[in-house]
């Protein structure tokens, strides 16, 4: 047996087993010892009964007094009750319908009993403990994530069955020379370690060994990946046209945005590959640097794509450029998937020939038949939501084409820097002047008719506004479901103003007459989920209410509340929540003492996992098991040593260092590293 190995192999593991197993991403050996307890628990520590702390989990070590005896309570319910002492004091133990469980506890005998004391002084209680003997149960006990048809304690067995096969599954891919300079567990030990821990200090090191591990790889990747994309492009620009745009424009750039645009041409003059992620929070002027950047590839005789996420978007980014380049010869198309068959056909005729200088739109850029004559320059907005492939797809419509990548969602500087190691990048951190600061509430439902009042108000000085509700239809009987919610607002509070509603499932075509209704100034309260949550610029609305605000992740609140506060008036944000919990009262709180992108981003990361914050599904990044992004000392350590490895050895020829290249290639799976 090895890591490769089946788990269907293992004893107890059948066709069915293994299918729940694959659920949880376990397919070989290597994948079950790799999948690490997300938490443990201390059956190590004994407490005494008279000393176990309340509503704890905390390990008692008692004899049982008699065999439990059971008591029908009702139908399919049989309860067993015993009392069993630690020789000071009694504790009474209650079993729901478990019988092998109540049946397994022999009188006089003693046993360990781990869960949460309850009860009063007089006599204490314990509720469904988990129970165990008492040799080799005094330790450290994993809990691995379960789901349905398969529990901690099996996922546990069968990590045991293959450590009773052998113990020496993994080849160490960090140097030897390195991990004796950082102290590093061997390989094999940090991973039973981890499973089963000798001790808290022993699963601490288990635990920095293989974030440590995981950073280091995933650092050394992004490197080689920056290092392969330095080559050499036949996309030759020469002039840098900057002014002559800047002079067209109705404002000034700020000096953040002039940055970015210098960046990037110093760049793509340099007849290298650029490959650039222009982060900025919402609302900071990306796309009047991203046309910038199209002026001077055009004007140098090349084409540009720009590619947005959805419908609204592409449309959006359409009629900015078209307004933009009015006065230039410069000819623009849209393509999306609403475009009829026709158009598109000639869309792509004009395309393939050249005499379409910018091609907008959404994922239809990336069909097969899209053709490019001299493709110049590929630009992603809100690349999040696209991954690694698709932005690939799109430069390879042409030959090593320039690529800004355009991000809104705020990431720590220092982390951004080594997270898109592959990237260059741009930051703007400065908004354009003029803007008026955001001003926050959190209120609970009681005061919502206020809020309404106050939205009122601003509807009726001739501005806009925005309702943000979770939900598409009704569904989750607590939520507030916006499709009928509008129409009851609609007909109610808000009867005489017009409403407009704007979701997900909506076609295409739909949504975009809403929209266009909301931009024109139609429709003066817009009814939505969070589908404006993308770039969607109406600086005439100030004001947005946000129901079930509980509902939305930081980062979320964020790029929707940055849907105001986009023009010269004063905004208005109101969070409405009835929600108790610390974790929403901690969102709340940071939503309403701050709307700098960055610090919010700082607190999504410190509050979510990494998983959830950087998760390949968001990022197109490989995903972690163990390592939190939040490990800065750690991530720093990983850069510096890898930087030096790359230095040292670029391709991996060195003995110690060779299997470092399979290491890569697996936490990459493939598909990234071939983009
Ligand atoms: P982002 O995409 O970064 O969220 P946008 O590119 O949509 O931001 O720009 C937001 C708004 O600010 C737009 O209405 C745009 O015309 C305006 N804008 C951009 N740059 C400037 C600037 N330098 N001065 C004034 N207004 C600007
Ligand atoms: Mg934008």
């Amino acid at each position: 047996m090895d890591k490769n190995t089946n788990i269907q192999y293992l004893k107890g593991v059948g066709e069915k087993r293994a299918k729940i197993l694959n659920k949880l991403g376990i397919f070989t050996v290597g994948d079950l010892l790799r999948f690490y307890p997300r938490d443990y628990m201390d059956w190590s520590k004994i407490s005494s009964i008279a000393s176990a702390p309340f509503d704890e989990s905390c390990c008692i070590r008692a004899i049982v007094n008699h065999k439990p005896r059971g008591a029908k309570i009702r139908k399919g319910m049989t309860i067993y009750k015993t009392v069993v002492t630690d020789g000071e004091s009694l504790m009474n133990i209650t079993i729901f319908n478990n019988k092998y469980a109540a049946e397994s506890l022999e009188a006089g005998e003693e046993y360990l009993f781990y869960g949460k004391v309850g009860g009063n002084f007089h006599r204490r209680e314990m509720t469904s403990p988990l129970i165990a003997p008492v040799e080799n149960g005094i330790r450290i006990r994993p809990i691995y994530h379960q789901s349905a048809g398969i529990n901690s304690k099996a996922i546990e067995k069968l990590v045991r069955q293959a450590y009773d096969i052998r113990s020496d599954y993994f080849t160490d891919c960090i140097p030897q020379s390195l991990r004796d300079k950082l102290c590093l567990m061997e390989i094999n030990k940090a991973v039973y370690e981890l499973h089963f821990p000798t001790n808290e200090d022993t699963v601490s090191e288990a635990r920095r060994r293989l974030i440590f591990e995981e950073l280091f790889i995933f650092q050394l990747g992004l490197m080689k990946l920056k290092g392969n994309r330095k080559e050499s492009t036949p996309v030759s620009i020469t002039e840098d046209f900057t002014e002559e745009f800047t002079n067209s424009l109705p404002f000034t750039l700020t000096g953040a945005q002039m940055r970015a645009v210098t960046e990037s041409i110093r760049q793509m003059t340099s007849n290298f590959t650029m490959n650039r992620l222009l982060q900025g929070d919402v609302g900071s002027g990306k796309t009047a640097v991203a046309a910038a950047l199209i002026y001077t590839v055009v004007k140098n005789g090349y084409q540009c794509a720009f590619m947005a996420p959805t419908e609204i978007l592409a449309q959006q980014h359409y009629k900015t450029c078209l307004n933009f380049f009015k006065n230039t010869d410069i000819k623009i198309a849209l393509l999306t998937g609403s475009v009829t068959a026709a158009n598109k056909r000639e869309i792509k005729t004009r395309l393939k020939n050249g005499e379409i200088n910018l091609i907008i739109g959404t994922h239809a850029l990336i069909q097969n038949d899209v053709e490019f004559q001299n493709l110049g320059l590929v630009i992603t907005d809100e690349q999040h939501r696209f991954g690694v492939k698709h932005r690939g797809a799109l430069s390879g419509k042409g030959d090593r084409p320039h690529t800004l990548v355009m991000s809104a969602t705020p990431i720590p500087r220092t982390l951004a820097l080594m997270l898109y190691g592959d990237l260059d990048v741009s930051i703007l951190d400065e908004l354009p002047p003029g803007r008026q600061p955001i001003e926050t509430y959190a209120i609970d439902t009681a005061k919502r008719h206020r809020a309404f009042n106050y939205v009122k108000k601003h509807l009726d000085e001739g501005r806009q506004g925005y309702i943000v509700c979770p939900l598409v239809e009704e569904g989750e009987s607590d939520l507030a479901a916006a499709q009928e919610y509008s129409e009851n607002i609609a007909r109610g509070f808000f009867s005489g103003y017009t409403v407009g509603l704007l979701h997900g499932k909506m076609k295409p075509k739909d949504k975009e007459e809403v929209m266009s209704k909301f931009v024109s100034g139609e429709t003066k309260l817009l009814v939505s989920t969070t589908v404006i949550e993308v770039g969607v610029d109406v600086p005439n609305s100030v004001i947005m209410v946000i129901e079930n605000a509980e509902r939305f992740g930081l980062s979320q609140l964020h790029q929707l509340r940055g849907r105001i506060g986009r023009g010269k008036y004063k905004s208005t944000c109101i969070l409405i929540t009835d929600a108790q919990n610390e974790s929403a009262q901690r969102r709340m709180k940071v939503m309403t003492s701050t709307t700098d992108g960055f610090k919010i981003a700082d607190e999504d990361l410190k509050m979510r996992g990494p998983g959830d914050f950087f998760g390949s599904r968001q990022h197109g990044l490989p995903e972690m098991k163990i390592a939190m992004l939040t490990d800065t000392a750690l991530l720093n350590e990983a850069n510096r040593f890898a930087r030096e490895l790359i230095i040292d050895d670029p391709d991996f020829i060195k003995e110690e260092n060779r299997n470092l290249k399979t290491a890569i290639s697996e936490l990459f799976s493939g598909e990234y590293v071939m983009n």
